[in-house]
């Protein structure tokens, strides 16, 4: 089923690569007006924005807001409200990652994560819910992690991070429940992009492996599927959550796993 999202706006953030440029992508295929965000290089961008042209979007803008700085968060959607005068769909998808056991976990690391991961949607979120309102319809969809349900070593502030970002999207869920405005979560397992790579080239040379080795042993440790989740799935998840369709289902956590949460 495709949707029909005709002339929809919607925001993804950390949408000039990985996971977030695939929903981007799948969200101009359905029709959306799309304000990509990311603090890549240029010609990255340059690169996300002609695919989703491609991809038949009509509108494609890009900002580059730092979601660090609460400051910029906080503008994102003052600017998405100045380019398209409204806002239907948020998808907070940026995110990033850090390995470190807990007792030599730095407060700045900590801090760059937790804000990233879940402070800067609580503030998109806060935004953009009054414009949904006054619309009469609104998609809120985060990009939450099966460490927002299980936790695995030295990934202390991701998974606290991730776990908020399911409690938070269940909060959500409550405030707007007898609107038209839905919020819920989606829960990859392993999905091969950057944040992943970087996973992958520091056990390759802690072990002294291969980096399709260490790729295979990361996956194969977690997902009994022993396979990466491809972008596009997340991105077909996301759209499924933004259509007509799935009008009552708010609040809720969708995994997609390979099985990794069933064990
Ligand atoms: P990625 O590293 O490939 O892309 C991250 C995106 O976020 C990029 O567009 C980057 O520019 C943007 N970004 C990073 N820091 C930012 C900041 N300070 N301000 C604004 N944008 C910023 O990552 P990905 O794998 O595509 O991950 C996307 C989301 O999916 C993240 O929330 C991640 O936690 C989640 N996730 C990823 C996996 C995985 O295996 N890759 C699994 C579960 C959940």
């Amino acid at each position: 089923m495709t949707a029909c999202l005709n002339g929809k706006t919607a925001l993804v953030t950390g949408s000039t690569r990985g996971i977030g440029l695939e929903i981007a992508r799948q969200l101009a295929m359905a029709g959306c007006n799309l304000m990509l965000n990311g603090i890549d290089e240029p010609s990255a961008v340059n690169l996300a924005i002609t695919e989703l042209r491609t991809a038949g979007a009509d509108q494609v803008a890009f900002n580059d807001a730092d979601l660090v700085d609460p400051a910029q968060a906080t503008r994102l959607i003052s600017d998405v409200m100045d380019s398209y005068g409204c806002i239907d769909i948020l998808v907070n998808n940026a995110g990033v990652q850090h390995l470190a056991p807990v007792e030599a976990f730095a407060d700045e690391d900590w801090d760059r994560i937790v804000e990233i991961n879940l402070s800067a949607p609580f503030r998109l979120i806060r935004q953009a819910l009054p414009e949904m309102r006054s619309r009469g319809w609104g998609r809120i969809i985060n990009i939450a992690s099966v460490h927002g349900l299980v936790a695995s070593r030295h990934k202390s502030a991701y998974v606290a991070a991730k776990h908020g970002l399911v409690g938070l999207t269940k909060t959500v869920a409550l405030e707007t429940a007898i609107e038209p405005i839905t919020c819920n979560a989606v829960c990859p397992g392993y999905v091969r992009t950057a944040l992943v790579e970087a996973q992958i080239a520091s056990q390759a040379q802690t072990e002294n492996i291969s980096l399709e080795d260490a790729a295979e042993s990361i996956v194969g440790q977690k997902q009994p599927s022993k396979s990466f989740i491809a972008p596009c799935d997340v991105g077909a998840m996301v759209t499924f959550l933004c259509s007509d369709a799935s009008a009552q289902i708010t609040g809720s956590v969708f995994t997609i796993d390979g099985g990794w949460t069933a064990q």
